[in-house]
């Protein structure tokens, strides 16, 4: 009966990780990380999206 309630909703892997970058504390993700790629929190994360020339207008 709740099965709709769930649907749609991205799944967020609870863990204790550090972020690569300023070793903030991460305590989610939504994916499973693999422990072979560094990890980003999420103002990090959008820095590097953000650093990136974007010229897709
Ligand atoms: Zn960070």
């Amino acid at each position: 009966m709740d099965n709709q309630s769930n649907f749609g909703q991205r799944q967020m892997v609870q863990g204790d990780w550090k972020c690569s970058e300023c070793k903030a504390e991460i305590k989610e993700l939504p994916f499973e990380p693999d422990g072979d790629r560094p990890l980003f929190c999420r103002d990090c994360h959008r820095n590097r999206k953000g650093s990136r020339p974007d010229r897709n207008f």
